[in-house]
């Protein structure tokens, strides 16, 4: 797929290509940002490729493309959403390598000692010896040799503790790459990418335990509007507070994440209903009960209010299946007034 669109980008078809996108884009009403323009130009570079046909899918089901929608999709499909594997895999290829060198240098170092141990002792049962004499000379010679190899050798496991710290220093960067690769930058919750991997972590091990686990999808409410009123910039300010509520109440083992745009996700596991309920109360009630300020200016930005939806996780239920259901109650939570929290259980006995 890269290949093929950054082949394109660098022949004939280049321009042509890119100002198909932009047209492509502005007809389906997609905001012509960096990362959007980047996803659709290997959409149409490559429509059959995988990312290609997972846009293809968003448009035909008239899903919008939300700056979440292109964070997920960059997370997943583009280049750099593979680098945490990446990372995580050149981290364990270093320790490994690590590992292995220093049981070579453990090894040479116990047969070095074990070999001058045996001159030492040559050298001593020579003692009385008919001709022992030279023959001491000569062991004297060996031993000194190797004396010689076993100062190097100390000198090779000084190095080998350098390279070691090195090593570790450069290990704690990959991590801190990964983490920030697995981070919201806006919130500094989880990202999508992390949350995927956590909730299906999450299901496996409530497999294996026989463990409950809910999972709970969180929106703003009309934020759209708030955008519109008051600008993006303070929209993401609205969006850090939001984060920083959920955050508070997002504890481990429980786990938040930003999903999407204005969408959050916490996973609760090992949790009963009504404790996921009271979490998910607190976090609505603190959002809804303050009136917000803008920093600038000090503009009284009114309430913002969240509405969220819940799932209990059958046995065996997959991510995805358990993620429509949460959404189900969310949206079930919009369309009755918002400012609210249903779960999915309490939808299907309704019905
Ligand atoms: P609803 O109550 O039904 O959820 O209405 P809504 O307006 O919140 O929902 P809609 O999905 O129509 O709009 C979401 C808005 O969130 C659109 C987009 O401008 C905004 N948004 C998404 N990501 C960001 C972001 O990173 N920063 C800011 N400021 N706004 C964002
Ligand atoms: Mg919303
Ligand atoms: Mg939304």
């Amino acid at each position: 797929m890269t290949a093929s669109v950054d082949t394109a980008l660098r022949g004939p078809e280049a321009f042509s290509l890119s100002r198909r996108v932009i047209d492509e884009m502005e007809t389906a009403g997609v905001w012509p940002t960096p990362l959007n323009f980047e996803l659709w130009l290997h959409y149409l570079g490559d429509p059959e490729g995988a990312l290609g046909r997972e846009i293809r899918r968003i448009l035909d089901a008239q899903e919008p493309f939300t700056e979440g929608t292109a964070d997920m999709l960059a997370a997943e499909y583009l280049p750099r959403g593979r680098l945490t594997e990446e990372i995580r895999d050149a981290g364990r290829v270093l320790d490994r390598e690590l590992h292995s060198i220093s049981e070579a240098i453990a090894k040479a170092h116990r047969s070095q000692t074990a070999y001058g141990q045996t001159l030492d002792k040559a050298s001593a049962r020579m003692d009385g010896v008919e001709g022992g004499e030279q023959l001491q000379t000569i062991v004297t010679g060996l031993t000194a040799a190797t004396r010689k190899i076993q100062r190097e050798n100390e000198s090779l496991e000084k190095r080998l503790e350098v390279s070691t710290r090195e090593v570790a220093r450069l290990r704690e960067h990959l991590e801190q790459v990964r983490r920030d690769a697995l981070t919201d930058a806006l919130t500094n919750l989880a990202n999508r990418k992390a949350f995927d991997e956590q909730l299906t972590a999450a299901c496996e091990a409530a497999d294996a335990e026989g463990e409950a686990l809910t999972l709970a999808v969180l929106d703003i409410d009309h934020f759209k509007r708030f955008n519109d009123n008051w600008g993006h910039q303070t929209g993401d300010q609205v969006l850090r507070y939001v984060a920083s509520v959920i955050g508070r109440v997002a504890g481990a083992p429980r786990m938040a994440a930003r999903f999407g745009g204005e969408e959050f996700a916490m996973i609760f596991p090992r949790e009963r209903v009504d404790q996921v309920k009271t979490a998910l109360e607190a976090i609505r009630r603190e959002i809804a009960s303050r009136s917000l300020r803008r920093r600038s200016t000090n503009d009284d930005l009114g309430v913002v209010t969240i509405s969220a939806g819940f799932a209990i996780r059958r046995p065996d239920e997959s991510p995805t299946l358990l993620l429509e259901r949460a959404d189900t109650a969310l949206y079930a939570s919009k369309r009755a007034g918002r400012n609210r929290i249903s779960s999915a259980e309490d939808l299907q006995q309704a019905a």
